[in-house]
């Protein structure tokens, strides 16, 4: 069966929840996509953030085949190996002490949401997030999450949740009450258009939790896991958060989140207060072992940074060639937005599609930015070839 085919019997069956394209994506090897009609794309998107080693990275296959055929599945009433191994890499290399585990970025932040108010005392409950913020779709995390469109027909959600201006720490102060317990943020803004806070702007945010006794909730589930240069994204910045969240690429495919806080926050969670069923899978956790280590190999995060740094100069000098659609790059490492003017964000949509049908994927962010997250392991020719193509397309809507 050949695209068309899969979409019509596609479309009919599953609820409308995605405005996909029309490709059914059958094989994926490294930066590349194959569809049912033979089409190859060059994935600048990696799933969203997903699969930052590339498709089917050989280790990792090679590490899900194995447990895969040794143990798929026991209770957390019981303990692993590789959730083991993957706990102390992951506890090893960042703030945190101690770590839970479930399936993806909502989850995380669900988790992270509860431990924030377990460990605070008794009346201390809200949480402030940031306006343009993501932070997943179930009710807590949407309400958590700072953008109007993702809460329209869900009310009432859950108290508790309040959403600060982006980038005004005195607003963010004046919000402070004594029922609030935590301040949750990204360290750059993904889905909101690949804005980054600015360094004293997120130090400024950590002081405040100091100074009123709050906890700073980190939410990588997006820029964590190598993707900014280094191993989590709060180390560009000179600060630890007290609890962190990851996901996305953390199993470079299979569906892992997890959480880290220090000791003093993790000790409020005791057995029967929180837990997940399939949270810290063994197939999942042994492919994220091979994740973690690969990423911490000789030479991986400079060179996410060099090929971030590349890649940015690249669309810096194509927004100077069409100043009238494009302003610039912004980012972080290899998560790079390149900046629409209003004439520019009108075309957003269409540029991608664009793209899409010249074989490169890509979305547009917030409204504001494409938004480019290449594998980690992609060269600085196929950076080349995407650049190509997204200078033929921007050529073309300069008409
Ligand atoms: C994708 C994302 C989430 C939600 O993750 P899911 O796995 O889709 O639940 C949460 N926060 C951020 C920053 C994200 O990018």
């Amino acid at each position: 069966m050949k695209n068309q085919a899969w979409i019509d019997k596609g479309n009919a069956l599953f609820m409308q929840t995605y405005g996909r394209y029309p490709a059914v994506m059958v094989e994926g090897k490294g930066c590349r996509l194959k569809d049912a009609d033979g089409r190859e794309y060059l994935d600048f998107l990696s799933g969203i953030a997903v699969c930052s080693l590339g498709h089917c990275y050989p280790p990792v296959t090679e590490a899900i085949c194995r447990q895969a055929a040794t143990l798929v599945h026991v209770s957390n009433l019981y303990y692993t190996v590789p959730q083991t191994e993957l706990a102390a890499l992951l506890v090893g290399h960042s703030f945190g002490d101690r770590v839970f585990f479930c399936n993806s970025g909502a989850e995380a932040n669900e988790a992270a949401i509860k431990l924030a108010r377990k460990a605070s005392p008794a009346g201390k409950y809200e949480i402030i997030s940031l306006e343009g913020s993501f932070h997943g779709r179930t009710l807590a995390t949407v309400a958590a999450t700072g953008q109007k469109k993702f809460h329209e027909g869900f009310e009432p959600l859950p108290e508790g949740f309040r959403h600060a201006p982006f980038g005004d720490l005195a607003a963010l102060e004046a919000m402070i009450s004594p029922a609030t317990c935590a301040i949750l943020c990204e360290p750059l803004q993904g889905e909101g258009g690949v804005r980054p806070l600015d360094k004293e702007y997120l130090q400024g945010i950590r002081a405040l939790c100091d100074r009123h006794g709050l906890l700073l909730l980190f939410d990588e589930v997006q820029v964590g896991m190598a993707r900014t240069g280094t191993l989590f994204a709060y180390e560009q910045f000179g600060i630890e958060p007290d609890i962190l969240t990851l996901a996305k690429a953390l199993g470079n495919g299979l569906p892992i989140g997890a959480m880290l806080a220090k000791e003093k926050v993790a000790a409020a969670f005791t057995p029967g207060t929180h837990a997940s069923t399939f949270g810290g899978n063994p197939v999942a956790c042994a492919a994220a072992v091979v994740v973690v280590q690969t990423m911490l190999g000789d030479g991986f995060l400079p060179s996410v940074a060099a090929k971030g740094r590349y890649f940015a100069a690249k669309l810096d000098d194509l927004a100077k060639r069409y100043p009238h659609l494009a302003i610039g790059a912004r980012g972080m490492g290899l998560i790079q937005g390149l900046l629409l003017t209003d004439q520019g964000k009108e075309l957003g949509p269409r540029i991608v599609q664009r793209l899409f049908q010249q074989g490169l994927l890509a979305n547009f962010a917030g409204n504001t930015a494409l938004r480019f997250l290449p594998p980690l392991i992609v060269t600085e020719a196929e950076i080349d070839q995407a650049m190509a193509t997204i200078a033929a397309v921007l050529a073309e809507m300069a008409g």
